[in-house]
């Protein structure tokens, strides 16, 4: 009995705080649901009922007039029950139609909120947040700059990399200053290339900056070309300036004798894709240079996601040579992984003379 009461109470007490309830009192009258008809002065008669129960009975004078007061309590009890569960229903009956109408309103404004916003407004976009990509299909190069809002660039960019080179600016270029000397080196295959790198201490210099060797990889066919000429496979080695700036010096590769450097390199594939072999050999990146040094030289940018621009292009001019079996070995692995020609759109391309 006195748990019943209590939990009434109970009821009561929540019933008073939802009313009081400011975000409810907040919503708009038209949402707010019109109270059910209550029972008049049902909330506020009920307390009195209950603090009478609650006052201590004095003892039954005998055994049958005890018996007619436990009867008459259990009757007052079943009422009150029956009472305390019609109030409940009628409560929970409220708060699910409140909700219910809170919901329809919310739903309501967005829905208008979309609707403004569709006339004002071109549709947005649908949300572009992968990280993979490839040379063909639909994460090709064509759809680079769709595929992730980062990736802009790949589609917006008028400093893209490769280009043809022609119509360069014949001057006297200075000569790049090379540094380099055998280094420990790991090599990974990507998923788009095989990419090899070197250990510190692998130098350029050109125009008074000094950029660091970080990793060199392969394409083919060539990313480039020279007056439209495309070659099997080029080598880009990737440098870094001490404010990150970067510098990718691209060997154009040929069929012809095999090189060593590719040799060591090919030695030491991983099985797996992702898999990094750290092999117990030194690399001479000097290996992969050709004998003359004139280059041409532009600005553009990497020509892999996310094609960030502002990078210092150095393209040898003389092509070095690779066997037949060593390319037909990368083939196996990768028989096209070369972005097509991007627009030079008015760039300067300067080339030794
Ligand atoms: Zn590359």
């Amino acid at each position: 009995m006195r748990n019943l009461i209590a939990l009434f109470a109970c009821t009561l007490a929540i019933s008073t705080a939802s009313a009081n309830d400011p975000h409810a009192a907040a919503k708009p009258a038209a949402a707010t649901p019109a109270a059910p008809a209550a029972k008049p002065g049902a909330s506020k008669a009920e307390p009195v009922k209950l603090a009478a129960l609650e006052t201590p009975k004095p003892a039954p004078p005998s055994a049958k007039a005890a018996a007619a007061q436990a009867l008459s309590e259990a009757d007052a009890e079943a009422e009150l029950s029956a009472k305390i569960a019609a109030r409940l229903a009628l409560m929970r009956a409220n708060q699910a139609a409140r909700l219910a109408a809170a919901a329809k309103a919310k739903k309501v404004s967005v829905t208008r909120r979309e609707a403004v916003s569709a006339i004002t407004q071109p549709a947005p976009a649908r949300p572009f947040h992968s990280d993979h990509w490839s040379y063909e299909g639909e994460t090709g190069p064509a759809n680079w700059g769709k595929i992730n809002a980062a990736w802009s660039k790949c589609d917006t960019g008028t400093r893209q990399s490769p280009i043809d080179l022609r119509d360069g600016m014949k001057v006297d270029l200075e000569q790049i200053t090379f540094d380099y000397k055998p280094t420990g080196f790991n090599v990974v295959d990507n998923g788009h290339t095989v990419q090899v790198t070197v250990g510190g201490g692998n130098f350029i210099t050109v125009q008074n900056r000094s950029y660091e060797l970080l990793q060199f990889h392969f394409h083919r066919p060539s990313e480039e070309r020279v007056n439209g000429k495309g070659f099997e496979m080029v080598v880009h080695m990737v440098h870094k300036d001490p404010e990150g700036k970067l510098a990718v010096l691209a060997v154009l590769l040929e069929r012809g004798k095999g090189n060593n450097m590719i040799q060591t390199v090919w030695n030491n594939l991983p099985l797996e894709k992702l898999d990094v072999v750290n092999p117990n050999v030194v690399l001479d990146v000097a290996e992969m240079l050709p004998q003359r040094r004139d280059y041409f030289t532009f600005m553009g940018s990497l020509t892999t996601p996310p094609c960030n621009e502002g990078v210092l292009w150095l393209v040898m001019k003389q092509p070095m040579q690779a066997s037949p079996a060593q390319m037909a070995l990368f083939s196996r692995m990768y028989p096209l992984n070369a972005r097509p020609i991007q627009a030079s759109s008015g760039r300067m391309i300067k080339e030794s003379n």
